[in-house]
């Protein structure tokens, strides 16, 4: 079916849920009424503009956008999305009028920037109905509250109340019917990545393409690691997480079919712990629902109080652990993954982040924003949760005086330094025993590697970081 101006019909507005099935928006679109549906996604100036012009998850977005394009025009000739580009809070409204759409339909979303927009449309469309519909989390906002009907802050207890409100119903796949989408001639084909303004990057050192390699990566995840998730999970040199992420934080992959998985071979360690680590991410929606001070602030007040080390001393240290050179292998090793790939094993985004915070003395809020700039899974809610819990302010973070030694990390998480040789390889003339901590090492065991000029000395002794650490979090007591 061919349709155009006034004819009424449903417009869905893809954002963080780049995937054809498994897609409640879809689902709500093409499963009630009846009419045309139209697909549309728009490069958002007001997000895009402020990034550097090499962003790998733009990238991602296109590559995400192409193989729906692909499958679209494979099930009908005109069949495609529609695409804009510039501040979408404009550009929606103007659209839905273009095509005489009388609903609108999209994915809740709560980052505070996503709601101040999707409040903005609403109000520029009087008279077209607005669905927002529940998609990115299993359960959000307010489904989940404690017996005194307060949302939860602690974790243990909200995953008892998720694992025991589930039901088949939250999970049950939501397969749009997408005969009923319809053809138009505002689909006129993807732009090239130059033309919404941005540069090619390494963008495929981690990740590649949209739908349909998400679903072989998960797949390929279940009957290979999942078993052994719980006891491969933390060792950053083996492949033993999914690595689905990026799949999640734009949607490649409906989170109900990840949980689905999970729950369909819940009897396996593995299966359970990683259904966790999903509760874990609905779990920081909830809270920034409930808390969006957290974007920019800790969640508990009292730790506004702590002083952070300010001034050019602490702007080196700064770059020195954005760049991967504090000295210290492990925490460099972290940083250059995330570098050079865009990615960071969790374990190591514990350690980087409480190595900034606790050994550096640094405001959390400075490694959060580096983290926001170079994750491709760069997600407000989980980022946010992730450094307040590292510098405990959080959500049930870790408590104030437990600080990571970043020497023993090493040794219990990667004994062997296979990760640390990976991303540093100038390390490799060191006996493996000195990997943990060069300047430790005798002569002998250096190899010729000349420490502080092929790889910096330490930038600061944890031990003495730790009491200053102790001493500067007193003041919360
Ligand atoms: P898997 O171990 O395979 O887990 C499956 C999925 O569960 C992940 O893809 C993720 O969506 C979710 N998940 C796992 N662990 C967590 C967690 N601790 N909190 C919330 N969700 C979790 N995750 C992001 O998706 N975006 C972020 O911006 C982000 N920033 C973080 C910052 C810090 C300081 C820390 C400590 C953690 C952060 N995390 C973030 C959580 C976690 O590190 C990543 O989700 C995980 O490393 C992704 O790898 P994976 O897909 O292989 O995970």
């Amino acid at each position: 079916m061919i349709a155009g101006s006034g004819s009424g019909g449903t417009l869905v507005w893809l954002r963080r849920d780049l995937r054809l099935s498994d897609h409640a928006a879809l689902h709500a679109a093409t499963r009630e009424g009846a009419g045309p549906v139209w697909l549309a996604f728009v490069f958002d100036s007001a997000i895009l503009d402020a990034l550097p012009r090499q962003d790998r998850r733009v990238e991602l977005i296109l590559e995400a956008l192409q193989d729906i394009e692909r499958r679209l025009r494979e099930r009908a000739p005109g069949l495609g999305l529609i695409v804009r580009h510039g501040d979408a809070a404009q550009q929606l409204p103007r659209l839905v009028r273009e095509l005489g759409a009388t609903r609108l339909v999209f994915a809740h979303d709560d980052d505070p920037y996503a709601l101040r927009r999707d409040a903005a449309v609403r109000q520029a469309l009087p008279g077209v109905r607005v669905d927002s519909v529940q998609d990115v989390t299993v359960f959000e906002r307010r489904q989940l509250l404690t017996g005194a009907g307060k949302p939860y802050t602690v974790f243990t207890p909200y995953k008892n109340a998720w694992l025991k409100a589930l039901q088949d119903a939250q999970l049950a796949p939501l397969e749009p019917d997408l005969e009923r989408l319809t053809a138009t001639p505002l689909a006129t084909g993807l732009p090239r990545l130059g033309e919404v303004g941005f540069e090619p990057t390494d963008l495929h050192a981690f990740w590649r393409g949209g739908e349909s390699t998400a679903r072989q990566h998960l797949q390929r995840f279940v009957a290979q690691r999942l078993h052994g998730y719980r006891s491969q999970r933390d060792l950053p040199a083996l492949p033993g997480t999914s690595g689905l992420s990026p799949a999640l934080r734009f949607g490649l992959l409906a989170v109900r079919e990840l949980a689905r998985a999970a729950c369909e071979r819940g009897a396996s360690e593995g299966a359970q712990t990683w259904l966790s680590e999903l509760i874990w991410r609905d779990f920081y929606h909830q809270v920034l629902h409930h808390h969006p001070g957290v974007v920019d602030g800790p969640l508990k007040q009292e730790y506004a109080r702590i002083r952070w080390f300010e001034g050019p001393e602490a702007d080196a240290l700064f770059a020195a652990w954005c760049e991967g050179r504090t000295g210290y292998p492990l925490v460099d090793a972290g940083m250059r993954q995330l570098r050079q790939t865009g990615f960071m094993h969790n374990r190591l985004r514990m350690l980087t982040a409480s190595f900034l915070c606790k050994d550096l003395g640094l405001d959390w809020r400075r490694g959060e924003a580096w983290f926001a700039e170079q994750l491709l899974d760069f997600d407000l809610a989980s980022n946010s949760g992730g450094w307040q819990w590292a510098a405990s302010c959080g959500c049930d973070a870790q408590p104030w005086f437990r600080i990571f030694n970043p020497v023993t990390q090493s040794q219990k998480f990667d004994a062997q330094a296979q990760f640390i040789l990976r991303w540093l390889p100038e390390l490799a003339p060191l006996d493996r025993a000195a990997l943990h901590a060069p300047w430790l090492a005798a002569p002998l065991q250096l190899g010729g590697l000349r420490l502080g000029v092929d790889y910096p000395r330490p930038v600061v002794d944890h031990a003495l970081a730790r009491q200053q650490t102790l001493a500067r979090y007193a003041v919360i007591k």
